[in-house]
């Protein structure tokens, strides 16, 4: 038995959008199953989530992980806001998506969700001219070199952090906008999913940290013609993945078209700035699908078509969704 450092992290009860928060705590270790870290509790009232005189919320440990920064055997948890009897905090997405995806365990869906955000460094976005804006959008997009793209170094920090936090992180790549970039997590099932967004998403805060910079998820960080911050989320079951998947799909996407509103209200605040018909978008107003239209509500992959089988690209979800809801409406909305 040694001492370890935890840290577990939750996500708050800031509106319109929920903030990561973390505390350390030193347990036991090193630890090895999920039943040896302990259930925590914080100051609620000082979240959001909690009024003064009765203040005490729980964090229950979901998952964990190798903590990446400290190294040894200390962890990163994961955990879920409860009231102190057991019930589940309003903030809490997490519970409601454990039950949807029992419910539909025999799916076997997966989600690969493209997590894109923005470097500031101050009130800028990283590299940007003082008191100006750079050069119009066009050589940035994987770009390379020192007058296209702003953070590499931070990048490459928080990928290997995430591989050697055990993440299923499958790739990065600079974008539209400079200062922008973008991991994806996944092809993950729904839980996994969840809970490793936003283990990535700490770990970006966290290591952007040390190098003075802040990473933002809003979907919309500079107004004007530059493009915004989604999290498109890549979604199939196991029929869509199989022969005559292609036919499963299309009756998602008409399932999708069906439910629109109702996906639009839990893909993120402040999303309508981002979804207005340009920048690669479909209007917020309008629902659309199509193979390999970047203009579309739902984007069908070119591939998908060839092999008649594979997964469709849900492009409306903000870069500061909550994957926990995502996950859930598209499971109940295409599955039921
Ligand atoms: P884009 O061309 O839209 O930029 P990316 O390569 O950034 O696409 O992201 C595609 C994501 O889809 C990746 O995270 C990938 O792992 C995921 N993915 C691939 N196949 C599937 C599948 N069958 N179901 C769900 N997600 C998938
Ligand atoms: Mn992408
Ligand atoms: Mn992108
Ligand atoms: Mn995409």
């Amino acid at each position: 038995m040694a001492k370890i450092k935890a840290e577990y992290i939750w996500i708050d009860g800031h509106v319109p959008t929920s903030k990561l928060r973390s505390k350390t705590k030193i347990i036991d270790g090193p630890v090895t199953t999920l039943d040896q870290i302990p259930e925590w509790s914080f100051d609620g009232s000082s979240t959001n989530q909690a009024e003064g005189h009765d203040s005490d919320r729980s964090l229950i440990p979901v998952s964990y992980y190798p903590d990446p920064i400290r190294g040894g055997d200390h962890i990163l948890v994961m955990t879920a806001v409860n009231y102190p009897d057991g019930k589940t905090h309003e903030t809490n997405k997490r519970d409601h998506l454990v039950e949807v995806s029992k419910k539909f365990a025999g799916e076997e869906a997966w989600f690969g969700i493209e997590q894109e955000y923005t470097f500031f460094q101050g009130l800028k976005p990283l590299g940007w001219p003082d008191g100006g804006y750079p050069a119009p959008q066009g050589p940035f997009y994987c770009g390379v070199g020192a007058d296209e793209v702003y953070g590499r170094d931070i990048v490459e920090d928080h990928m290997e952090a995430c591989l050697v936090a055990g993440l299923g992180i499958s790739g990065v790549n600079a974008e539209v906008m400079p200062g922008q970039w973008e991991f994806q997590i996944g092809p993950l099932g729904p839980m996994e999913s969840g809970d490793q967004l936003w283990i990535a998403r700490w770990l970006l805060y966290r290591i952007a940290e040390e190098y003075g910079v802040n990473a933002s998820i809003h979907p919309k960080p500079v107004k004007g013609d530059w493009n915004g911050a989604g999290a498109h989320t890549n979604f199939s079951t196991k029929s869509m993945r199989e022969a005559g998947g292609y036919e499963i799909i299309e009756a998602a996407c008409k399932k999708l078209g069906e439910k629109h509103d109702e996906h639009i209200a839990v893909y993120g605040a402040h999303n309508e700035e981002r979804l207005t018909g340009l920048h690669e978008t479909c209007s917020i107003h309008e629902f659309r699908y199509g193979v390999s239209d970047r203009g579309a509500s739902i984007r069908i992959p070119l591939q998908t078509v060839k092999d008649g089988k594979g997964y469709l690209e849900d492009r409306r979800p903000s870069a500061n969704m909550d994957p926990y809801e995502v996950c859930a409406i598209l499971l109940e909305t295409v599955c039921s």
